[in-house]
């Protein structure tokens, strides 16, 4: 993570990681922020380590104009890890939970939540898995972590089949490639630390963990190591997500800790929940999903999951159009591309998706509800939109704001000579 931090804003007095300092974060949300002091705790934190598309861009040696392909490319290419013997992330042993800064962010959080930590586990058959997951800290020595069914989850329910539990290792303070490729979805048995190698351009240096049968970036500021323990299930939640409304008490596994390794001075990676970096790294792993399944029925350009649609219920694509049809194909595909996509807009590829006041001039004068629009009704969309129907039932329009390719002449930009 450090060789990837930026300290914008560099916080020096003391800070309350009780509520104070989640409210610093959301008021230079666009800034990394690093407390240097943090009340009653010897490790300084750095929040909002992407705060925006441009820096992770960067921070991954892309643009966000071409991130798309650069993101493909890597995943066609992976970059297995190489294994090290000695590692920063192991230079000393912390006592407890209780000596990290983990924030409380928002006022009927359930308590202190780690939302910046990548859950690195291994099944025999499936190989390594890392995923973000929120962790609430419970007591010096227990998480509850929410697990949602995807991969975490079925190498748990396995391990749980077999009678045993599932060695698990949670890293704090990574660089934001590894954190992106964590956020990815590749199909099952996918090693998201060869993507991030392939991201990185170099493999990534990992380590065996001291107590559990786990492999985790060597350069890791923290690392949890433990197990989720078979047959057991607390409440989880209330916690906020991307809308930054709350989530709903869930019964969740709990997470044993066996040891935690840091760096002598480790940085501990503050992420806020709905926050701008939350959203990144939620929404932008999907939009190559996005664009792949555009590209299918159209000539795309680029795509996106909008600032404004919390990253992850609007969508803008760009096309280059050659043929009536094409924008409302390119629609549909991209609504299920992305399935918790409620509403998307196609654009010509002259306008910038990433400008809400041009996309929506693209609406304004390139659009007839009558004529350019697909509405889906009552299928599944996202849980984390509260105006759905039980059940996240929801109704998908798509939006074609393409110019038409009769009247060419009508759109032209006027220009000073
Ligand atoms: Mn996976």
């Amino acid at each position: 993570m450090r060789s990837a931090l930026e300290k914008d804003v560099v916080w020096e007095e003391p800070v309350s990681p009780r509520f104070e300092m989640a409210r610093i974060l959301l008021e230079n949300r666009d800034r990394t922020v690093f407390f240097e002091n943090v009340e009653g705790c010897d490790i300084p934190v750095a929040g909002n380590l992407s705060p925006t598309r441009e820096r992770i861009c960067a921070q991954m040696g892309t643009t966000k104009e071409d991130l798309i392909p650069f993101v493909l490319r890597a995943v066609e290419n992976p970059l297995e890890p190489v294994i090290v013997e000695e590692a920063p992330c192991q230079e000393r042993t912390l006592k407890d939970l209780n000596e990290l800064p983990v924030l409380t962010h928002f006022e009927k959080d359930a308590g202190p939540y780690i939302a910046s930590g990548i859950v690195i586990a291994e099944d025999p058959e499936y190989g390594r898995n890392a995923s973000f997951h929120r962790m609430l800290v419970r007591d010096g020595s227990h998480l509850g972590i929410r697990v949602v069914e995807r991969h975490l989850h079925q190498f748990f329910t396995r391990a749980e089949g077999r009678g045993e539990p599932l060695e698990v290792a949670a890293c704090i303070g990574l660089h934001p490639a590894v954190l992106f490729a964590a956020a990815y979805s590749l199909p099952l048995g996918g090693d998201e630390m060869a993507l991030a190698g392939a991201i990185l351009k170099k493999p990534v240096e990992m380590v065996r963990c001291k107590t559990v049968d786990v492999e985790v970036p060597a350069a890791a500021e923290i690392v949890i190591e433990g197990r989720l323990l078979p047959g057991v299930r607390e409440d989880e939640g209330p916690f906020v997500d991307i809308t930054g409304t709350y989530d709903i008490v869930r019964k969740q596994p709990v997470l044993e800790v066996t040891r935690i390794t840091a760096r002598r001075d480790p940085i501990y990676h503050a992420l806020l929940p709905s926050g701008a970096e939350h959203r990144i790294y939620m929404g932008l792993p999907q939009e190559p999903r996005i664009y792949a399944a555009v590209g299918k029925v159209a000539k795309v350009k680029n795509a996106c999951l909008t600032e404004g649609g919390c990253n992850w219920l609007h969508g803008a694509v760009s096309i280059h159009k050659e043929k009536e049809g094409d924008g409302l194909a390119a629609a549909k595909a991209a609504l299920e591309g992305h399935p918790s996509m409620k509403h998307v807009i196609v654009v010509d590829e002259d306008i910038d998706i990433f400008d809400p006041a041009q996309l929506e001039f693209a609406l304004a004068t390139r659009f007839q509800a009558d004529r350019d629009t697909i509405v889906v009704k009552g299928v599944k969309g996202s849980s984390l939109d509260p105006s759905a129907a039980e059940g996240a039932v929801t109704t998908k329009v798509g939006i074609d704001a393409t110019k038409r390719l009769d009247r060419l002449d009508s759109y032209e930009a006027a220009r000073i000579p």
